[in-house]
């Protein structure tokens, strides 16, 4: 039985920590933020909750396929039977290419949540260094730290495992490789429903990518509840913008769009500064020698699905060595 630290509690994080706890390894997780899900994240407003980082996750492995029907049974997931169209120029056009969709459902966390049950973490916890010592891995925290562990997952994103992998510099260097873009999500309540014919859009203009009315995903409580991403271009450029204005333009863009007139209630923007990787499409990543490697989306495709395979791919190779 191996002594390994996980950093980070998203879905790559808690994927992989379950698969090594589940084969007899003493695992701890350490998570800066106060919940599981990292960017599978939610938010609490006056008007009802707002899942205002990814919105769904597709099932192409047949590996998640068969953990999401789990996840299903359970009432931790369901299939996203909203209208989804395209909207170009204010038209809504049907996909050209369509698939299943599902969300975990009362919010995206809960997927993560239901990883984690029954795993030590540690939340509030911010690793600030890892460091080879005579007994194996030391992690550091801001006010204390724990050695011993024999391996070491970084299961955060690239541009946060960086620093924390300066120890391993053929491995940094390999990480350093990956690249993010951010977005802008604009979270707006409107007081009545907007008079539209979709639930949810990929969006082709100049500020908007995506947008998705909240309560049309099961296990919502009702409300017009928007959540409005702003393309990777747009959020770049804007990305120093002070809130307000974004939230207002984005708000304003959406109208425009959709082809209605309505002013919302309350519209708050939320800066992603690294949302969505290109991904390295590697998997994982692995110094056998060192025993630490590094796991998330940004290995694999950039999405949900390819951050839990990466986690549960990375558990794999672990097992084996460990
Ligand atoms: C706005 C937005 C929309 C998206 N839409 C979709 C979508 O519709 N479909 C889809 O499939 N994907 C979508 N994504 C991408 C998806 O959210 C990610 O691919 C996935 O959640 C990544 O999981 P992860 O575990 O790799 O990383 P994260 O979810 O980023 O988890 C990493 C965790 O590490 C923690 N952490 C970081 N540094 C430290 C440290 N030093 N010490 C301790 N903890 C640390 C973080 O707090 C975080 O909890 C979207 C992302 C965003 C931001």
């Amino acid at each position: 039985m191996a002594r390994i630290a996980v950093i980070g509690a998203g879905i790559a994080g808690l994927a992989g920590a379950r698969a090594l706890a589940d084969a007899g390894h003493q695992v701890r997780v350490f998570e800066k933020s106060c919940g599981p899900g990292g960017r599978m994240a939610t938010r609490r407003t006056v008007h009802g909750s707002f899942d205002h980082g990814a919105q769904y996750f597709t099932l192409r492995d047949p590996g998640f396929q068969r953990t999401v029907q789990a996840w299903v049974a359970d009432g931790i997931a369901a299939p996203y039977t909203g209208h989804i169209v395209r909207l170009d120029g204010g038209v809504a056009q049907p996909l050209d290419h369509d698939e299943p969709r599902y969300v975990a459902t009362p919010a995206m966390p809960a997927a993560c949540r239901a990883l984690g049950a029954g795993l030590a973490v540690e939340f509030e916890c911010e690793i600030t260094a890892v460091t080879p010592g005579e007994n194996g891995w030391r992690l550091s925290w801001n006010d204390g730290g724990e050695s011993g562990f024999d391996a070491v997952v970084l299961a955060v994103p690239a541009v946060q495992a960086v620093p924390l992998c300066t120890a391993v510099p053929a491995l940094a260097s390999r990480i350093g490789a990956a690249t993010y873009a951010p977005c802008w999500a604009v979270l707006a309540h409107y007081a009545t429903p907007l008079p539209v014919s979709f639930d949810a859009a990929f969006v082709t203009d100049a500020v908007l990518g995506w947008v998705m009315r909240d309560a049309s995903r099961p296990g919502r409580a009702p409300g017009e509840r928007w959540v409005l991403q702003a393309s990777a271009a747009w959020s770049a450029r804007h990305l120093e913008s002070d809130a307000g204005t974004v939230a207002a333009h984005v708000a304003a863009a959406f109208c425009a769009a959709a082809g209605v007139t309505a002013v919302p209630e309350e519209a708050v923007a939320h800066r992603w500064r690294y949302a969505l990787s290109k991904g390295l499409h590697a998997g994982f990543l692995w110094d056998a020698r060192h025993r630490i490697g590094a796991c998330g989306d940004w290995c694999a495709d950039g999405r949900i699905e390819g951050a839990y395979l990466s986690g549960i791919g990375l558990a794999a190779t672990l097992r084996r060595d460990a």
